[in-house]
């Protein structure tokens, strides 16, 4: 379990789990709105070698790949995903053979066994007080 004090240290985190993914992994993000996943992902992409500045909350596209780094990096958000059936058409499990896959709302995955591949983390990030989050990252 890891507390973090502000949107640097939370992406400060997300730079070092980087370093340990491999093609093919997927970290699954778990967390409220604001909770600091897409800060999370924003320190990934660094730690992969992505320009960080690429990264955003995709308003309307649920699937983002940045080049350019060690590995590629698929960003999924499923915030606005109301029909989980439209998870089927991403093809998520096709994605993840090609990079690094990261998903925000992963609970929104309605069978995640299936997509999971032999090496995925399971990020979660929780509100404390004020800017305090704890993050607890399981593999
Ligand atoms: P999410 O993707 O989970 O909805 P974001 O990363 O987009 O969340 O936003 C997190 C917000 O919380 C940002 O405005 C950020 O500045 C703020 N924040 C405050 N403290 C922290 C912290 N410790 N870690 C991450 N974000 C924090
Ligand atoms: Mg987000």
């Amino acid at each position: 379990m890891i507390t973090t004090h502000s949107e640097e240290e939370t992406a400060a985190v997300g730079h070092d789990l980087a370093s340990s993914l491999k093609a093919g992994d997927v970290v699954l993000l778990y967390g409220d709105l604001g909770a600091g996943k897409t800060a999370l992902v924003r320190g990934l992409a660094e730690g992969l070698g992505v320009d960080r500045d690429e990264v955003s909350s995709p308003t309307f596209t649920l699937v983002q790949e940045y080049r350019g780094g060690r590995l590629t990096l698929f960003h999924v958000d499923l915030y606005r995903l109301d029909d989980p059936r439209e998870i089927d058409d991403l093809g998520l499990d096709e994605i993840a053979e090609a990079g690094v896959l990261v998903i925000e709302w992963a609970e929104k995955v309605p069978d995640i066994a299936r997509l999971k591949p032999s090496r995925y983390n399971s990020v979660r990030i929780q509100h404390g007080d004020g800017d305090e989050r704890t993050i607890e990252i399981t593999n």
